[in-house]
């Protein structure tokens, strides 16, 4: 079993946040960048974003023949969010705590997995995502997916656009939340891929160095 090759990408405001405290949409990127992601969701074969995603930001995630897949432990994801609108499929991870009468909402408008028993089993749901035949897969966040899915040495490479803004606010998420690590000896090491400025900001490509 091998799963896809995953590349996280990130809007972030300057000081490292992804939204603002009140964790709604909100437009980091320029012209510019919309254009390189827009690229980017074409060269994959599956989106993947975390149900906190799905709720603050109802997004489409809509590129032809593309998975989409929402990880998604307690079926929570509503059953007229925009992830369900045109032809491309749609996957929603659960876990065994999910309940059953939400799961089979959710199994009218679209394939439903279950991965894990508490939580979405990242490692077991990226194994299936390379049963399926996806190669690669994209990661649009949020802070919370984007960490454990860091954390478990399931990403190959780390995308973010820094805009030119300043949110500050401790409760605003960052690229990467979650537990964190304790020190340096459990950060993910990344090594510098690319770097450029792309409209009123600047891209950074890094490669993930810590695979298990
Ligand atoms: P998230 O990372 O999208 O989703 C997190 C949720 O996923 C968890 O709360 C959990 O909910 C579920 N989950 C299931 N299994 C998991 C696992 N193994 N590990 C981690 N999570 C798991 O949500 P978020 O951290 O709240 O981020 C949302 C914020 O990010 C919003 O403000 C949004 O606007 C922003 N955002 C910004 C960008 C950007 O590029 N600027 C992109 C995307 C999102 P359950 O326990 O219920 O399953």
């Amino acid at each position: 079993m091998s799963r896809p090759y995953v590349v996280i990408n990130s809007a972030m405001s300057c000081d490292g946040k992804i939204s603002t405290r009140e964790r709604r949409q909100i437009s980091i990127s320029s012209e510019e960048d919309f254009s390189r992601v827009d690229q980017l969701r074409k060269d994959v074969d599956g989106i993947l974003v975390g149900i906190g995603t799905v709720l603050a930001d109802d997004p489409k995630l809509l590129e032809e023949d593309t998975y989409r897949v929402v990880v998604d432990s307690r079926a929570r994801t509503p059953v007229d969010s925009e992830v369900f609108i045109g032809d491309s499929p749609t996957l929603i991870a659960v876990s065994s705590v999910a309940p059953k009468n939400r799961v089979e909402r959710l199994k009218e408008v679209c394939e439903v997995v279950e991965v894990g028993s508490d939580r979405v089993d990242l490692s077991e749901l990226m194994s299936l995502l390379g049963d399926r035949g996806l190669d690669k897969l994209l990661v649009e966040g949020g802070g919370t997916i984007n960490w454990s899915l860091l954390s478990n040495g399931l990403v190959d490479e780390l995308y973010t656009y820094v805009g030119n803004m300043v949110f500050g606010g401790k409760r605003a998420p960052t690229l990467a939340d979650g537990k964190g690590a304790g020190g340096l000896s459990d950060a993910v090491k990344l090594e510098l891929k690319d770097c450029y400025r792309l409209g009123s900001g600047v891209v950074l490509e890094w490669r993930v160095l810590n695979q298990p």
